[in-house]
């Protein structure tokens, strides 16, 4: 499989689309009587059923929804293939309005969609889902995660995701200065919602220099006040004096505009497609001499938990043992990537595709 720039797609049609990125297949869902509209992708079940969020997003257009969904789901397959999961990667979008149209029938019918495609796609939550959403998909399949602990499941993922997170800053940390002992070290963290903001409280642990930014002023200056971090106007964050950089709100911070004003010397974090162009600017950042950490890689935390949850027997430890491993990971994909001279990015997909090669085949389908 070849590596291609998602963003600069320039096919429109289903048929074109899923032919350039090697979806299996992609399932429309209507239903008139309470209006949902939505879009499944299941991209590669070689190393087992995909697994992928759903989102609700009222997209402007149909080929947005439908370009969300490929993009998204892509990425699942490159997340759960890299982290050592016996899955496959899969996404869902909702489109429509996410405050005036989940109700209960709503969401029931969607469940209903995801139980007639016999389990090759399981559904958790992303943006604009929650656990109580889940649990209404839960009534009509069997194929969800994410549930409340009440019910078994692992309850929110995002302290596990943060915890990667920190377990691929440590370990980038190490392949550039020679130590992951991050004490002293200048942090900007972009975004402290949930993720970004359980990585601050361990950055802070360990003695990190942190300052955050976030949109949300009022956010901001809470969670500023409760680890005692400094704070800067959202578009300053680029041109902060800073060792680490770790994006942890929304995708495409590493763009035309703001890689050159970088002073970093690694970046580092949460958010999901942190390169607005995989290619261009994962070159453009080695080009400059700073160092990436897969953003897919470093922030499998979270399908690790839902994906141990699906499993069986959700045990925490095991989760968090597993997700450690994104240290180990992390400094192989640095070092191949610096004896291939390939972006990091292109080392971690390349890593990706290799597992899902060799143990796809070897793997009996159930
Ligand atoms: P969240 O919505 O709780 O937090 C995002 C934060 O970023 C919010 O506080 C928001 O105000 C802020 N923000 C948005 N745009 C910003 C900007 N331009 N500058 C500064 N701040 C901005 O979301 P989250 O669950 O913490 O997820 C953060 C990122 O991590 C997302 O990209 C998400 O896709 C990714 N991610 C999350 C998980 C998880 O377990 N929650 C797992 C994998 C990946």
């Amino acid at each position: 499989m070849e590596i291609k720039e998602v963003q600069s797609l320039k096919s429109e049609g289903l048929f074109s689309m899923v032919a350039e990125l090697g979806h299996e297949q992609v399932v429309h869902c209507y239903d008139e009587a309470t209006g949902l509209k939505a879009l499944i992708a299941i991209h590669n079940t070689a190393l087992g059923p995909s697994l992928g969020g759903t989102r609700m997003w009222n997209y402007a257009s149909e080929q947005e929804a439908l370009t969300d969904v490929l993009r998204l789901s892509r990425g699942m397959t490159f997340k759960a293939a890299i982290s050592g999961l016996n899955l496959g990667g899969g996404k869902a979008v909702l489109i429509g309005d996410a405050k005036t149209m989940k109700t209960e029938a709503y969401l029931r019918r969607f469940g209903k969609f995801i139980q007639s495609l016999s389990g090759k796609y399981i559904t958790a939550e992303d943006v604009n889902m929650n656990t109580a959403d889940m649990e209404y998909i839960s009534m009509e399949t069997k194929y969800v995660t994410g549930l409340p602990e009440s019910m078994g499941g692992g309850g929110d993922p995002s302290p596990v995701t943060a915890y990667g997170v920190y377990m691929g800053i440590k370990a980038t940390a190490k392949k550039v200065f020679g130590t992951d002992d991050l004490g002293g070290k200048k942090i900007g963290v972009q975004g402290v919602g949930q993720v970004g903001s359980y990585l601050v409280e361990r950055l802070v642990k360990e003695n990190a220099k942190v300052t955050i930014t976030d949109i949300s002023e009022e956010k901001m200056k809470a969670i500023a006040k409760r680890f005692g971090v400094d704070t800067i106007d959202q578009d300053k964050i680029y041109d902060l004096d800073m060792d680490i950089y770790s994006p942890c709100a929304l995708g495409a911070s590493l763009n035309d505009d703001t890689i050159p004003r970088l002073k970093c010397a690694l970046v580092a974090g949460g958010a999901n497609n942190q390169l607005k162009e995989e290619l261009k600017h994962g070159n453009m950042l080695l080009d400059r001499g700073i160092v990436y950490a897969p953003d897919f890689l470093i922030n499998a935390g979270g399908v690790i938990s839902v994906g141990n949850e699906f499993y069986g027997n959700y045990n925490r430890e095991r989760v968090y043992r597993h997700t450690e491993k994104i240290y180990d990971t992390c400094l192989s994909i640095l070092n191949l990537a610096e004896k291939e001279k390939i972006t990091s990015q292109e080392a971690a997909i390349k890593m990706a595709e290799k597992r899902i090669e060799e143990v796809g085949k070897v793997r009996i389908p159930r």
